[in-house]
């Protein structure tokens, strides 16, 4: 089978590569591509007008069209200018907690240990309020328009202390695939963030939850390049049929 990439981006967002370079990368790794530029009121994609005009732009191309909404941030994509995306992702790079909006970059370098200037303990009290938040939040967006895809399946960065296992809570994982189930989201299997991990994948698996794939690639270097989720699909023994693909594609 030929694997759809679901999630890379290019100049109309934040990656630094035109569509024909994306193509080119797809065209390498064997597999067909979605873009799926960033999407928010702060971003340049923030309104149904320009996505629009951006979807328009991309169907002179033979890729599948996205976005990647970011969630917190997002907007009501107009009915009509949905019709003309094939996908909508949406995605977590930050919470809105106690008040402050805490983006994930800071503070994922703050758990890896590469930022000593920030201090989350002062914003962030209890982790299972955090993980708590997350799972509101993606309840709230779901209500508000139909999503298709849960980029970077997980939540980013408690994977920053690189032992998933120990700081994600059982509840949260439980909770989340049921979310994923009532509103019939794919959970993306990305190579960029090595997530989902083992234990959250499997549970994943045996609930029957549908599967994106992404590299998450805002370079020629990375784009199209689906190690991770490939091992997934092959260790778990993922069917076919529970990858999500574009039909319009395979014609
Ligand atoms: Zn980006
Ligand atoms: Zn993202």
């Amino acid at each position: 089978m030929k694997w759809l990439d679901c999630h890379t981006h290019t100049e109309w967002s934040d990656g630094r590569q035109s569509v024909e370079q994306v193509l080119e990368c797809a065209r390498q790794q064997f597999v067909w591509v979605g873009i799926s530029d960033h999407a928010s009121t702060t971003d340049y994609l923030n309104s149904s007008q320009r996505i629009k005009a951006y979807c328009d732009f991309l169907t002179q191309y033979p890729v599948a069209r996205g976005v990647e909404m970011d969630l917190g941030r997002s907007f009501k994509i107009s009915d009509e200018v949905r019709h003309c995306l094939d996908y909508v992702i949406g995605s977590v790079h930050g919470l809105s907690f106690n008040g402050r909006w805490i983006s994930f970059q800071p503070l994922i370098l703050f758990l890896k240990k590469q930022n000593t200037q920030y201090h989350p303990e002062e914003e962030i009290d209890h982790w299972d309020d955090f993980f708590r938040m997350h799972l509101t939040l993606l309840r709230q967006e779901y209500q508000l328009q139909p999503f298709d895809i849960l980029g970077h399946g997980s939540l980013l960065p408690p994977l920053a202390l690189d032992v998933p296992e120990a700081v994600f809570p059982e509840w949260w994982e439980d909770e989340l695939i049921e979310l994923l189930q009532e509103f019939h989201i794919a959970m993306e299997l990305s190579n960029r963030w090595r997530t989902p991990y083992p234990r959250l994948m499997r549970k994943a698996v045996q609930a029957s939850v549908q599967f994106s794939l992404g590299s998450d690639g805002h370079d020629p270097a990375k784009t199209s390049v689906l190690d991770y989720p490939r091992e997934l699909i092959q260790n778990f023994a993922v069917p076919d049929s529970r990858i999500f693909t574009i039909p319009r594609l395979l014609t």
